[in-house]
């Protein structure tokens, strides 16, 4: 296969169904040449995940939750066993309890900031530690956060204060991992209808406000996050590392509302 990423072999950690972020990022690094494996997070997502994968020619290593640090162990297992190395990896994975992305952030409780702040943020970490062991010839390691980690976002609440923590911890990370040529980058995606994102409150409205708002005056898709993505992974970034890339229509550099906005 030709391409960016042709000879390239990453995992893609997230997959939900075809509206998935991931599933933007998986369908342009195929395009873009690389072989892929995937993980799912139960049953329920299994059936969806397996079919996904098999369009792109992927591997399915299995049921992964990134609490549980056995599942997470056994699919590196796996994908040593396959492949003896990796490329790249994708981490497409973030949580909190749906009855706290909407009202107040003060009244989160310290079991949702826990596991907020463990599935969101902390297991881009733990990805990284097990990746680095199969990147002896170095590698790329790709998250996703959102502009709540910078502003205040209604309803955003603790994903906002856990998407921060992940921001700052691509800098660690990229600073840990950069002498073993393993680099570490974020991708800022503008808001997209995906499960994930119909948890959050009022989500119809930032979408709206995004698309009045943003300079280019529209949202993004997965497909422009994919190939935003494919760049990152490949060698065309090989000097860009610590980043968070906006991917956002250009949304995070306005300052004021569009006078010309109609009323959402
Ligand atoms: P999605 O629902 O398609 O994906 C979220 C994924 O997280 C799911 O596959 C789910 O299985 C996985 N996940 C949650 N808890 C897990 C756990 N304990 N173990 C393993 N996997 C777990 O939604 P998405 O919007 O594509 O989300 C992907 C990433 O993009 C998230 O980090 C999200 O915060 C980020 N993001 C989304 C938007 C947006 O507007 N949709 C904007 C910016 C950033």
């Amino acid at each position: 296969r030709s391409g960016i990423l042709a000879g390239k072999r990453g995992l893609i950690l997230g997959l939900a169904n075809n509206r998935s972020i991931a599933w933007g990022i998986a369908k342009a690094a195929y395009e873009a040449g690389a072989e892929l494996a995937f993980t799912f997070q139960g049953e329920s997502l299994e059936k969806r995940v397996r079919p996904l994968a098999a369009e792109l020619g992927g591997i399915v290593l299995g049921h992964c939750d990134v609490t549980d640090a056995a599942t997470l162990d056994a699919a590196f297992a796996e994908i040593e066993r396959s492949w003896g190395r990796l490329d790249f990896i994708v981490h497409c994975v973030a949580f909190s309890d749906k009855d706290q992305l909407t009202g107040r952030y003060v009244d989160t409780t310290a079991e949702n900031f826990s596991n907020s702040l463990l599935i969101s943020c902390y297991s881009f970490t733990a990805v990284a530690q097990r990746a680095e062991k199969l990147m002896a010839h170095g590698g790329s390691m790709l998250t996703l956060t959102y502009y709540g980690a910078e502003k205040w976002m209604p309803h955003y609440n603790v994903m906002g204060v856990a998407k921060a923590a992940l921001e700052a911890s691509v800098r660690y990370l990229a600073a840990d991992l950069g002498e073993k040529n393993i680099r570490i980058n974020a991708i800022s995606a503008g808001p997209i209808k995906t499960l994930a994102a119909s948890g959050i409150g009022d989500f119809r409205y930032i979408l709206k406000w995004n698309e009045y708002n943003a300079p280019l005056r529209r949202s993004v898709t997965i497909e422009e996050v994919g190939e935003s993505a494919v760049f990152l992974l490949s060698p065309m970034a090989r000097g860009v590392t610590g980043e968070i890339l906006h991917v956002d229509a250009g949304y995070h550099i306005v300052g004021m509302k569009n006078p010309a906005a109609p009323d959402i």
